[in-house]
């Protein structure tokens, strides 16, 4: 069994020996003098490892008092606890013991059980400080250079203190000044916002604990402070009196800086440095909290397709760009008096401040700030706003109406920023329902293609048709594009979409020429986000090819608006396909976007103007004035022009006038099924065939 330490006992009285011995063998190992001079030869040999000492007084050879005076004499020894035992009563010969270093007086005969209570606390009490007392006495020399601790032992006798050699290792030589007298003159060392807590940790003369430490920022040198732990053992005398501090100070500044930096990762975000998700959360509810009569935005924000950036410029320039727009959102936040923000995810950033700043200078100024960043893109910014009228409500929620705003703002091309409202929660439900059932509803042909005929007026016929994708919901039944396209082109998922429409429009082609049904060209719809993918060419020749479909059958349709934002792709999109045979036309044209300019820049081969898109009534002048002038550049360019969104009788002879004879519109035909459309053509075809006969 371990023992709990080493006993020595002195007494030259057997009997009381053998007491002792039977009182203790079991908790330690126990040594044994007779006298004085044994006594202290066992010590010599056994310093390091005696836990306390009990020494009668009155013995041959060498008595107690001697050995007390050279054990108190003996740096090494000093601190071994002393356990007199003694057969005077008299108050002055204890008072000479305990001035000769004794720790506690036991008179004789003894008490057993109190002996073995008051000895066991003692050893204990020892035990626990060792080391502390130890460095204390001579080996606070070891310590020199070996060590991040350095130390000073305060002698409450003489009131002066004694600082370790290497102290020069960690702080300036005038670090000793601190000590010169006491109270100790700490106020120029000391970080002044660690003043206070140091002040109190150096009153060592109040103080009641055994054992203290605090951890604080000391200066170094002349402008530099590091952390330090100082941890003080205060010594006292066997009596009650004090006798010295032991006060290590432990260089941590290696410990508290990993510390720090861990914190910091657990608080912040990793590339752009302000606060995180967790962060912002915990400083909006205390925000709230502590300003209950005031309101609050939420505002969540994210950079319109910011994937196209690591897309087209890579991932170090979408990092530089977060990097610099989380500085501008910390910046204008941190000038408010109540404001929090964070990066959440990738170009998710969240804010909240007072509604009693000015919103709209705040988007303000971060939208100048995306405009003046220096890159090909243009870097817009949306905005989802949420107001907070009941604080206790929680933060998640909060955001998540902020979010909804977010996403029904990124939707439209103008509204860039957006405020909450019921209905937004309703449609988001719908949103995400959409989203997770795109790719099982793509794989068992949920999606249909729709064909709406297109004609010539002047020859009276059937021109070809535009393919247009409807989603046959199994319970909520025909959905039309307006709904679900908007949500794939924000995750990508137009692009399989859009393959998958060329590929049956292919395949029906295909299906055509075998069956021996009339085949007419047939226009597919090409998102701006297709642009992206660099295959694109490649994958429409492979689909086109796969299925034997002449070049001048598929046709390719791209809204007008793609024609400013992904110019340069376009450009090489319209090149590459008309060398390859394919009629490329501008969807929409006229809808906004002055798309004029770009046809000195993009060759195209149709126009297609939506009348729905013209100024007020197509009856009025001005209307009808834009329509012919369109009319006649597409004729002076060689383009030929389709009017779409017929629907009226006025505009099919407005459209007669001015030559513009090839039309869509539900005037002529809706958007049908391919059977529909199939029955159509040959219809059309007998009718014709009927009217040659006659
Ligand atoms: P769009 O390419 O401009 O297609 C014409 C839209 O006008 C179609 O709407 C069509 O049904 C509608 N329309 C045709 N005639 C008339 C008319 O006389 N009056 C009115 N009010 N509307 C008429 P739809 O099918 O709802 O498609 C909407 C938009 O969705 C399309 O506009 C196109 O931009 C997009 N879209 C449809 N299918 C696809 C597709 O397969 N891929 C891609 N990327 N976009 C598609
Ligand atoms: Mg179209
Ligand atoms: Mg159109």
């Amino acid at each position: 069994m371990n023992k709990e330490g080493l006993i020595l006992i002195v007494d030259d009285d057997i009997s009381s020996t053998k007491i002792l011995r039977h009182l203790f063998r079991d908790i330690y190992e126990i040594e044994e003098a007779v006298n004085g001079q044994d006594a202290l030869a066992i010590i010599e040999q056994k310093a390091d490892a005696l836990s306390a000492i009990i020494l009668d007084v009155y013995m041959p050879v060498m008595d107690g008092y001697t050995v007390l005076e050279r054990i108190s004499g003996n740096e090494k020894w000093k601190n071994i606890p002393v356990i007199v035992m003694t057969s005077e009563s008299a108050v002055e010969s204890d008072q000479k013991l305990f001035d000769l270093g004794a720790h506690q007086i036991v008179h004789k005969p003894i008490n057993a059980g109190i002996v073995k209570k008051q000895i066991h606390n003692i050893v204990k009490a020892y035990e626990k400080h060792k080391d502390f007392i130890q460095i204390s006495g001579l080996e606070r020399t070891l310590i020199h250079n070996t060590t991040n601790t350095f130390i000073c032992v305060y002698d409450f006798h003489k009131k002066t203190a004694e600082l370790g050699d290497n102290y020069q290792n960690f702080v300036s030589a005038e670090f000793q000044k601190v000590f010169a007298q006491y109270p100790f003159q700490i106020e120029n060392y000391v970080l002044p916002k660690n003043l206070e807590t140091a002040r109190h940790f150096f009153d060592v003369e109040h103080k009641t604990e055994e054992y203290e430490e605090i951890e604080i920022r000391l200066r170094v040198d002349t402008v530099h402070y590091k952390w330090f732990k100082i941890s003080m053992l205060l010594n006292n005398e066997g009596n009650g009196y004090r006798d010295h501090a032991v006060i290590l100070f432990t260089d941590i500044e290696k410990e508290v800086e990993a510390k720090e930096k861990l914190t910091f990762m657990a608080m912040n975000d990793m590339l752009t440095h302000i606060p995180n998700m967790r962060t912002f959360s915990i400083h909006v509810r205390k925000m709230l909290d502590e300003n209950p009569n005031e309101k609050f935005y939420m505002l969540t924000m994210d950079l319109y397709q910011f994937n196209l950036v690591n897309k087209l410029f890579g991932y170090g320039e979408g990092d530089a760009i977060l990097k610099y727009f989380a500085t501008k959102i910390q910046e204008l936040i941190e000038a408010y008096d109540k404001g929090v923000y964070c990066r959440m995810a990738s170009d998710i950033f969240y804010a909240c401040f007072s509604e009693q700043e000015d919103l709209q200078e705040y988007l303000r100024v971060l939208r100048a700030s995306l405009r003046s960043y220096p890159i090909k893109f243009e870097l817009r910014l949306c905005a989802g706003i949420y107001i907070i009228e009941d604080k206790s409500e929680n933060v998640e929620n909060m955001i998540d109406c902020a979010t909804y705003a977010r996403n029904e703002a990124k939707r439209g091309l103008l509204h860039e920023e957006q405020y909450y409202d019921e209905h937004l929660r309703e449609k988001e439900y719908f949103e995400t329902m959409v989203i997770s059932e795109m790719e099982q509803a793509l794989e068992s042909e949920q999606f249909e293609v729709f064909l709406q005929p297109q004609y010539d007026t002047f020859y009276e016929k059937m021109i070809g048709s535009e393919a247009l994708i409807r989603w046959n919901h199994p319970q909520k039944g025909y959905l039309s594009p307006g709904i679900f396209i908007p949500l794939f082109e924000q995750n990508g998922f137009i692009t399989e979409l859009d393959y998958y429409v060329l590929k049956v429009v292919c395949r029906t082609i295909r299906s055509w020429s075998d069956r021996g049904i009339e085949v007419l060209p047939v226009s597919v719809n090409v998102s701006r986000c297709d642009l992206y993918d660099s295959n694109l060419i490649e994958r429409i020749l492979k689909t086109v090819n796969a299925y034997q479909v002449p070049h001048d059958m598929v046709e390719f349709e791209i809204t007008e608006s793609a024609f400013i934002s992904e110019k340069e792709l376009l450009t090489e999109f319209t090149v590459n396909l008309r060398k390859e045979g394919f009629r490329v036309l501008i969807d929409d044209f006229g809808s906004g976007y002055s798309a004029l300019n770009s046809l000195k820049d993009i060759q195209v081969d149709v126009l297609k103007i939506d009348i729905k898109f013209l100024p007020a009534s197509i009856k009025e002048a001005r209307a009808s004035i834009i329509l012919k002038s369109i009319i006649e550049m597409a004729q002076k360019l060689g383009l030929d022009v389709i009017a779409e969104g017929v629907e009226q009788k006025e505009q099919v002879e407005l459209l007669e006038t001015l030559c513009c004879d090839k039309v869509q519109g539900f005037y002529y035909a809706r958007p049908m099924p391919i059977a529909d459309y199939e029955e159509k053509v040959q219809s059309n075809n007998r009718e014709k065939e009927h009217w040659g006969n006659e």
